[in-house]
């Protein structure tokens, strides 16, 4: 996101103000005990394409269909939806204190074990996993290393203070994001990369098409990386095993990300369309999406921060949601995997699910995949999880109704299981 990070303020605290309203009135589900395993019977499994009647076995934190000799626990399911939990793909609302906070019981609340913040600072982040917590039952990736121009994205956003005012460009500079200009830079600056121990590696570009843009005052700050500095700095960060997460707002951004090699791409372009811009600045071009099926470079929509972009305006929503459908329809005829994130500060995943949902343009089940499944293992590629399977962690949530009929089924989560603990 770029434009909209004060209307999203203002949003969060008015959503805040309501939540606190209305106390959670369900009862307090069973306290976690010592038991080593646990029979879930009676529950409806998804499988991938739908919900399958039976019994499946967490033993120390991993799921089984086999019945261990002893069974410490049983917990009956009564015909409940468990799925894979969620994964928050793209947000920034846990990578400082703050946010971690405020916003974790939304994540524990609503059946998010996995996220990946992206775009903080090594202090921040550092704070930030101290107020998670440790026992917290959510796995959080941080770009830790963002990176961007000296007058980049996210400079305009970072600078400005609650009271209206401007902190000095350089006290942000190296600080909430790392400013690289030239492939000198790269080099010079990367044993500040390692020492953020980035989980991921952020790289942000802006209508890197348009260089023009830099001599205009009105995107200051706005802007990202020249396109010619991805492709190295995607190639360091790969040898020293690190992956690569690019913000992209236009289809050009989107051809030098692909291009460059990166693993992930942060936005599907267009979900704003910038003034004086028209569709055809956003429209993907069919070899560029070829290659990246080819390469399997992950696409993290945030198709729904659309949503806040438009505000009220359902013209200019409508505009953009024909756009996002043509690039989203070949993007998955190519194959290119989807990756679901909200970006969204009043929200969790679930609003992007309901809005991918609502574009109706996959199949349910071909949805809930990239939501539970793919998603977290993109996230986490060394784990076994985002599927109900022998062997895999005993981490789901059981819903009454069946979410691929309608997303809203989240509403009823019964019970929330992390690796073999409610919770
Ligand atoms: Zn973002």
């Amino acid at each position: 996101m770029v434009h909209s990070f004060r209307l999203r303020w203002l949003v969060v605290g008015a959503l805040f103000a309501a939540m606190g309203a209305a106390a959670d009135p369900r009862a307090t589900p069973p306290a976690d005990g010592p038991a080593r395993t646990i029979e879930f019977r009676d529950g409806r499994w998804f499988d991938g394409e739908g919900f399958r009647a039976g019994t499946w076995y967490s033993v120390d934190g991993a799921l089984t269909r086999t019945r261990p000799a002893r069974v410490d626990r049983v917990v009956d399911l009564d015909g409940g939806y468990a799925t894979p939990p969620l994964a928050e793909g793209h947000n920034h609302d846990l990578q400082n204190a703050w946010g971690a906070r405020r916003f974790r019981e939304r994540y524990v609340e609503g059946g998010v074990q996995y996220a990946a913040m992206l775009c903080g600072d090594p202090g921040g982040t550092a704070e930030a996993k101290q107020a998670l917590g440790a026992d917290a039952p959510l796995d959080v990736l941080y770009a830790s290393a963002c990176i961007s121009s000296s007058d980049g994205h996210p400079l305009a956003m970072a600078r400005r203070d609650p009271d209206g005012s401007l902190r000095p460009v350089e006290d942000v500079h190296d600080h909430d994001y790392l400013v690289m200009d030239s492939r000198d830079d790269i080099e010079r600056k990367w044993p500040r990369v390692r020492a953020a121990r980035p989980d991921l590696i952020k790289a942000v570009l802006v209508h890197s098409e348009r260089p023009e843009r830099r001599g205009d005052a009105r995107y200051f700050g706005m802007n990202g990386l020249r396109p010619e500095l991805l492709a190295p700095l995607v190639e360091r960060a790969h040898a020293d095993g690190l992956r690569v997460v690019a913000h992209v707002e236009s289809a050009a951004d989107f051809r030098v990300a692909v291009e460059a090699g990166v693993d992930m791409i942060g936005h599907l372009p267009g979900y704003q369309i910038w003034e004086g811009r028209g569709e055809a600045d956003y429209r993907l071009d069919d070899a560029s999406i070829a290659l990246a099926a080819r390469r399997g470079t992950a696409l993290i929509a945030t198709a729904g921060a659309a949503q806040l972009v438009a505000g009220d305006d359902a013209g200019k929503l409508e505009r953009v949601r024909a756009l996002q459908r043509d690039n989203l329809r070949r993007l998955l005829a190519a194959g290119v995997p989807l990756a679901l994130g909200s970006d969204r500060f009043d929200a969790t995943v679930r609003a992007e699910i309901e809005y991918l949902s609502a574009l109706k343009l996959m199949p349910p089940a071909r949805l809930w995949r990239a939501a539970v499944e793919y998603t977290p293992s993109l996230l986490f590629p060394q784990r076994r999880i985002g599927r109900i399977a022998e062997g895999f962690e005993a981490n789901f949530i059981v819903l009454d109704a069946d979410p691929l009929r309608a997303p809203q089924a989240l509403d009823r989560i019964r019970l929330k299981v992390r690796r073999g603990a409610l919770y």
